[in-house]
């Protein structure tokens, strides 16, 4: 049986430690934070990362904590009319084979750390990885617990990853000149508009915001996401300023009750990563973010991360009967990265489209969205089928 380690707590890893179980692995994973870490938002898991999950019998769990909105609506930032509706809830359940859900992050990692622990997975919190190293008998990994030894080392450390940068040759990242900022907001201090079951899309020039019921519609996301000229770190603890938040998203009138009832914000700066050539060194493996940070676009980092998993596992499980562990490890990866990377290119030209300038591109825009919504609503939901039905199988 293999005895396998995880680096990392975050969706990508607890996903991979309750799959890695379920086919028999003894599996440790090594988080740096404390079990609780202060602070949370929203995340969206769209119907291929649920479709993943349920396959491990979290179904009941998922629809017991996530909120499932009905539509996405696309709204001018600045006027708040109205331009397009895309059908989720039950539209994406038929079409998808799942729905599309919207959790607190910590009801989401809570959920999945509960059904590690239940499987006998062993968890560490406050252990940071401080060294990898592998030679042919396997990786180790040093932790404040001491040295320990694995048959296979699974890295879901994140963006920032320290396996990443001790094993693998990564170009450094580019700073895109775009920020994102994150907050929940109470509903009850909301315009009713933000309390329905919704996703809302305030498009601007250079600049949109997302927002969405969570916790039972008790608590309202928000991400701005805007062009920005000085740099900004790539990391989820950095405080945002809340008077540069509101200056830049100004023009968005419909936004300013939001604005006044923010606390606290946090600001996330946005880099392009180059897609790693191997995602795996030996008996070391990449997954989520660790291993092909995604733009937040398309809401499918955490969902891809998830996928990653499922399809590590499908591998993994391949090798108990072809005794050849590294060569599934490349299948990994020969089956993933093509998706990946049109997910990338995908969740960049968003972006553009999202943020267009000139004022003729921008009605046109409007004018093609509103038109499909009106005569083919499923198109715009059906352009992005090749994501939403994909993923490993
Ligand atoms: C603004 C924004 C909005 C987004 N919205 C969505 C969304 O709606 N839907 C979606 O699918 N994705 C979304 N994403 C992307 C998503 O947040 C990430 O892709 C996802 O969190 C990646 O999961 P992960 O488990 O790979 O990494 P992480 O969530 O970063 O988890 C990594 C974990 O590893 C731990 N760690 C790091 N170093 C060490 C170490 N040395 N030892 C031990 N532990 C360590 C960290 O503490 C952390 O807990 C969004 C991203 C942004 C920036």
């Amino acid at each position: 049986m293999l005895n396998i380690a995880v680096v990392g707590a975050g969706i990508g890893g607890l996903s991979a430690g309750i799959m890695l179980r379920n086919i028999g692995c003894e599996v440790t994973i090594f988080e740096k934070l404390p079990q609780k870490s202060p602070g949370g938002v929203g995340i969206q898991i769209s119907a291929n990362g649920i479709r993943a999950l349920r396959e491990y019998g979290l179904a009941e769990k998922i629809s017991e904590l996530g909120d499932l909105p009905d539509c996405i609506d696309f709204i001018n930032g600045c006027t708040g009319e109205k331009v397009a509706k895309i059908p989720l809830g039950k539209t994406a359940e038929k079409l998808y084979g799942a729905g599309f859900y919207q959790f607190h992050r910590e009801d989401l990692t809570s959920l999945l750390r509960n059904e590690n622990l239940r499987l006998g997975v062993k968890l560490f919190y406050e252990t940071p990885v401080l060294t990898v190293h592998q030679d042919n008998k396997g990786p180790t990994v040093t932790t404040r617990l001491g040295q320990a030894s694995f048959d296979l080392l699974v890295a879901a450390d994140g963006i920032n990853s320290l396996v990443r940068n001790q094993i693998f040759d990564e170009q450094p990242p580019i700073f895109l000149n775009q920020v994102a900022y994150r907050t929940v907001v109470s509903t009850g201090k909301l315009p009713k508009t933000f309390a329905s079951k919704r996703t809302q899309l305030f498009l601007g020039s250079g600049k949109h915001v997302v927002s969405y019921p969570i916790r039972n519609g008790d608590l309202v996301n928000f991400v701005f996401c805007t062009e920005f000229d000085s740099y900004c770190q790539e990391r989820w603890d950095t405080d945002a300023n809340l008077q540069e938040v509101k200056d830049k998203f100004a023009e968005f009138t419909v936004l300013q009750k939001v604005f006044n009832n923010i606390v606290s914000a946090k600001k996330w700066g946005l880099f392009e990563h180059t897609l790693l050539k191997s995602w795996h060194r030996k008996r070391v493996v990449l997954l989520g973010d660790a291993c092909h940070p995604i733009l937040p676009y398309l809401a499918q980092g955490a969902t891809q991360a998830i996928e990653d998993s499922h399809e590590l596992c499908i591998r993994i499980k391949k090798s108990f009967r072809n005794r050849d562990l590294e060569g599934q490890l490349r299948k990994y990866a020969t089956n993933r990265a093509p998706r990946i990377r049109k997910i990338r290119r995908a969740s960049k030209l968003n972006a553009t489209l999202f943020h267009l300038k000139a004022r003729i591109l921008v009605l046109i825009f409007h004018f093609i969205l509103k038109m499909l919504s009106l005569v083919w609503p499923k198109f715009l939901l059906r352009r992005f089928s090749w994501i939403y039905s994909g993923g490993p199988a």
